[in-house]
């Protein structure tokens, strides 16, 4: 598992640092916002940030050249939240969230911390035509800071792109020229849609009413002419739907750009109610497939997210895409010498294959 928390010393702080790690001084090296590695020692690395030493604690393979780190005063410890060789980067807006989905990976807490000037500051700070992932919690909670934030960052880095993961509860119609005019292109809607049915979707997480508010959502989002990508994580209790589910999106949201179908996280809630809900797709893919063929035959793309290559026939395995991020993946034993292990995703890092899927191996 690659560590996106460093044991750090700081310098003294008053305020959260945003701060990317060098390790040489470039040409172009802006010294209120970088530090030059200076020594390497007994698995510390030491960094001058404008005359301050700044002290990270990293294993010997770990590249941080590049990497934007948060720090916060009063820590002992500094997040990494853009690696520069990652395409993994997510800006975490909140912990707050105003549904509580049956497998969420994240449970939502009632805290939140206001990093928006940080989370800009990192965003200038990105690799040239990084994607930047915007999750939480529900982001859109704090939808004005979040709007900015993307508005702001791409008038001064125009080739930055935004991936943002929201339950599309709190879009209006008064946000569709911003929608319009700045999301464009440039930003991709992660929404996910659980059941066709408002009923299920609604049970599912756990917020009456919220099929509805999505569906309004999407309206003002296909006036917009922005960018979806739907997202259905595939549990027992929706799997028989999805035919049903691929019919709903190809009939009634043709505008979307894709639809990816997911395999359960086992972490969270998700891990709390495995038993209840996890659909063993390595046995049972028949209704996956149904539900992909109709959305597939009435031209939509489709993918499947976060399934082993080897729990997909072979039939629906060119959509599998390699989507676990990269630190929290792993692999198993049985993946041995799997032919396919090169392309495949593998599992996540606390998946547990004592409760997992019945038939993996190597392909
Ligand atoms: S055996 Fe491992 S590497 Fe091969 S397809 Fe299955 S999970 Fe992937």
């Amino acid at each position: 598992m690659i560590p996106l928390r460093l044991k750090a010393e700081l310098p003294p702080l008053i305020e959260p640092l945003v701060v990317r790690l060098r390790d040489r001084r470039t040409e172009d090296f802006q010294p209120d916002c970088e530090a030059v590695l200076l020594d390497v020692s007994g698995g510390w690395r030491e960094y001058d940030y404008g005359g301050f030493s700044l002290r990270i604690h990293a294993a010997p393979h770990e590249a941080l050249d590049g990497d934007v780190l948060l720090a916060q005063p009063g820590r002992s410890s500094v997040n990494r939240i853009i690696r520069a060789n990652s395409v993994h980067n997510t800006l975490v807006i909140t912990e707050r969230c105003d549904q509580l989905c049956v497998m969420c990976s994240q449970p939502p807490k009632t805290g939140h911390a206001d990093l928006f000037a940080q989370f800009g500051q990192a965003a200038m700070l990105a690799p040239p035509g990084a994607t930047i992932g915007i999750s939480g919690g529900e982001p859109l909670l704090y939808k004005d800071q979040v709007f900015d934030l993307i508005d702001v960052s791409l008038a001064r880095r125009p080739d930055l792109r935004f991936h943002v993961l929201t339950n599309a509860q709190h879009f209006g119609r008064d946000d569709e020229n911003w929608l319009r005019e700045v999301a464009k292109d440039k930003v991709l809607w992660g929404i996910p849609l659980y059941s066709p049915t408002a009923a299920d979707h609604d049970a599912i997480v756990a917020k009456a009413g919220a099929f509805d508010n999505l569906m309004q959502s999407m309206d003002t989002l296909a006036r917009a002419g922005a960018l979806i990508e739907l997202r259905t994580v595939v549990t027992a209790r929706n799997v028989e739907d999805l035919p049903r589910l691929a019919n709903l999106i190809t009939t009634d949201l043709p505008f979307c750009s894709s639809w990816a179908l997911m395999q359960l996280e086992p972490i969270g809630f998700g891990r709390m109610n495995w038993d209840e809900i996890f659909h063993d797709s390595s046995i049972d893919f028949e209704p996956i497939a149904r539900a992909m063929n109709i959305a597939l035959t009435r031209g939509l793309d489709v993918a499947l997210f976060n399934f082993p290559l080897c729990t997909v026939p072979e039939t629906h395995r060119k959509y599998a895409m390699a989507t676990i991020s990269d630190w929290k993946q792993k692999f198993i034993e049985s993946c041995g010498e799997c032919s396919v292990r090169a392309r495949c995703g593998g599992f996540f890092e606390w998946y547990d294959q004592r409760r997992g899927f019945a038939q993996v191996g190597p392909v």
